[in-house]
């Protein structure tokens, strides 16, 4: 094709390209009209769909509601009553502040707004396709009342892309249900087709959950905890160990009322969950989190799905804490007694390390608090390099003291349920299961290898992002022998590994959690792999195993795991000795 010459687009195109990118689907108008009302301070939201919001979308609520000259104003693009400068950008409180929403909504859809403050009149304006076509008096309560017709009927190209109503209602219901949660106080009703589908009257936070999620989350097993420190706040309800899940669905953190996604805090909630959970269960845990807005920072995610933290490091620890405190009254080995231990599998002294580990994955600190303390407490993050707390004397995994393999060792016997004891010249070792065998399995994944095919492959529930993803990344998949592969829209899990032992639902559920964080798609896959297939602190290990895995880190140059923990330490002959006063 011959280049064409370059030209400016007109207004009008180019506002419908913009909106399209804050508004690409239904639920997107859902969330923004959600914010606006709870920003408004409503105290009873009704959502009404028709077509999956397609057709309709209508939200009343009955909060503040705007005067006629606001309503005149507030669908024009970088319109709000929100912020005024770039500095109060530091301090917003509000969910809302871009000034984007309506001015998007406007330009693709017939949208009328009602609205009334508690003292004035009720105006009225209807816009099409970004133009005003009526304005004037119009009768209602006070509050505000928006309704969005016919979305996209004027962007034949994303019209085309839209899926079924059934599926835009799923998506449209579950950011009903991230609004709802973290409002308890607000009374919030959700109807599709005329039909009610959800009601959640003015409620504690716990009985808002369980109201949200009413047959999967039991409101008796659900606990609320309080956590503070240095300009921040948190309550968390923490199900019971008894009460687990199957996926990460009932992890869900919220940061000053809005639902992020953000990893290191869902970790920090599974990390306290650790020894009551194993194999592929997960706990029911929601974090709500007040954050001083100078500390935050939303503005990273169109969506503001992500965030950034300044004192993330420290909100993981007292999370750990406090959830570690609360789950002490439970029975630590309940869930997981009678458990199978998965196997270590082929010989892992064939491994060897592909590259320097500590350089190239470095989680946020916070990520590396899975120390080794039996009490769950949290301990300081460890990662070489650092100044980490040891006992007296040890000597770090990523010297090179012990790098000459030809040395035999002798196993000595595992202790702690956590600690493998190794001697070998005149050095004694005490070697880190879990990190170990996780460090292991993470080499193993980089070497690639082939697949093992199920015989009935597991549906990934995946929305239409998440189906991208699966699609990018199915070469990066491929390499370590696992299959993906699309039938009718939806996507399903073929193959798994045949070289770590992982299970095929423990595989499914991590790639259905993945799918939301494409950008660390491939090391998350790897760390969060080997340490799902790992052997656990706390497992009673065979003699066989136990050498196994020595083998396999007793010779490695850089012995950390993907957390960057050091694997093994050490003392040499002289140190013990000093450290009983012989000289
Ligand atoms: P933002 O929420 O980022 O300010 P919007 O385009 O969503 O931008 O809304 C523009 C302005 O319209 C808001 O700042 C607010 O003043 C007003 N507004 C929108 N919805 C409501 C509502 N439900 N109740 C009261 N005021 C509203
Ligand atoms: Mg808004």
């Amino acid at each position: 094709m011959p280049p064409r010459p370059i030209r400016v687009l007109d207004t009008a195109v180019a506002r419908k390209i913009a909106a399209g990118e804050v508004i690409d689907r239904p639920a997107a108008v859902v969330r923004e009209l959600l914010e606006n009302s709870l920003d408004a301070e409503a105290g009873e939201v009704d959502v009404d769909l028709e077509g999956g919001g397609a057709e309709l979308i209508r939200v009343v609520d009955n909060g503040h509601g705007m005067n006629r000259a606001d309503l005149e104003r507030c669908y024009l693009p970088h319109a709000t009553s929100k912020i005024a400068t770039d500095d109060d950008l530091l301090h917003v409180r509000s969910l809302g502040f871009r000034g984007e929403a309506l001015s998007s909504i406007a330009a693709i859809s017939r949208l009328e707004i009602t609205s009334a403050p508690a003292d004035g009149v009720p105006h009225q304006v209807r816009i099409e396709g970004g133009r005003v076509v009526a304005n004037g008096p119009a009768a209602g309560p006070p509050g505000t009342r928006v309704a969005v017709a016919d979305l996209f009927y004027n962007v034949p190209a994303r019209r085309q892309f839209q899926k079924r109503s059934a599926s835009e209602f799923t998506v449209c219901r579950s950011v009903f249900l991230d609004r709802a949660l973290a409002f308890p106080r607000s009374t919030f009703r959700l109807r599709s087709g005329g039909e009610v589908k959800a009601f959640l009257p003015p409620s504690s936070l716990a009985e808002r959950i369980s109201s949200a999620y009413p047959s999967q989350v039991e409101p008796a097993l659900l606990h609320e905890l309080d956590a503070g420190g240095e300009g921040f706040r948190a309550r968390i309800v923490a199900g019971e160990p008894g009460a687990p899940r199957k996926d990460r669905k009932a992890l869900q953190v919220f940061v000053n009322r809005r639902r992020v996604w953000e990893y290191a805090l869902v970790q920090a909630m599974e990390y306290a969950y650790r020894e009551y959970l194993h194999g592929g269960l997960y706990p029911i845990a929601f974090l709500f989190l007040e954050v001083e807005p100078e500390l935050v920072d939303f503005n990273v995610h169109p969506a503001k799905r992500e965030v950034r933290f300044r004192n993330l490091p420290e909100i993981h620890r007292r999370i750990v804490s406090v959830l570690s405190e609360y789950l002490r009254v439970f029975d630590r080995r309940a869930a997981t007694r009678g458990e199978a231990l998965p196997f270590v599998s082929e010989s892992v002294a064939e491994t060897r390390p592909a590259f320097d580990l500590g350089r190239v994955y470095q989680p946020p600190p916070s990520v590396a608090d899975r120390g080794a303390s039996p009490e769950g407490t949290a301990s300081p993050p460890l990662s070489p390099g650092n100044d980490v707390a040891q006992p007296e004397g040890a000597a770090h995994a990523d010297s090179s003291a012990i790098a000459d393999s030809s040395l035999p060792f002798r196993y000595l016997g595992q202790v702690m349920d956590l600690f493998l004891v190794v001697e070998r010249a005149q050095r004694l070792y005490l070697v880190d299961q879990h990190a170990a065998h996780e460090r292991i399995i993470y080499d193993r994944l980089r070497n690639g290898g082939s697949g093992q095919e199920l015989l009935f492959p597991i549906h990934l529930e995946v929305e239409r992002d998440g189906g991208d993803v699966l699609q990018e990344q199915r070469e990066t998949l491929r390499r370590l022998g696992i299959e993906v592969e699309e039938r009718d829209g939806t996507w399903e899990l073929v193959t798994i590994p045949s070289s770590v032992p992982v299970e095929a639902e423990t595989l499914a559920s991590l790639l259905m959690d993945l799918v939301d964080r494409p950008a660390d798609f491939e090391r998350e896959l790897y760390a969060s792999l080997s340490c799902r297939s790992a052997v656990m602190d706390g497992m009673r290990l065979s003699t066989e195993d136990a050498i196994r895995i020595i083998e396999g880190v007793m010779n490695l140059e850089n012995a950390v795991c993907p957390h960057g923990r050091p694997v093994w330490i050490e003392w040499s002959r002289e140190q013990l000795c000093s450290l009983v006063g012989r000289t």
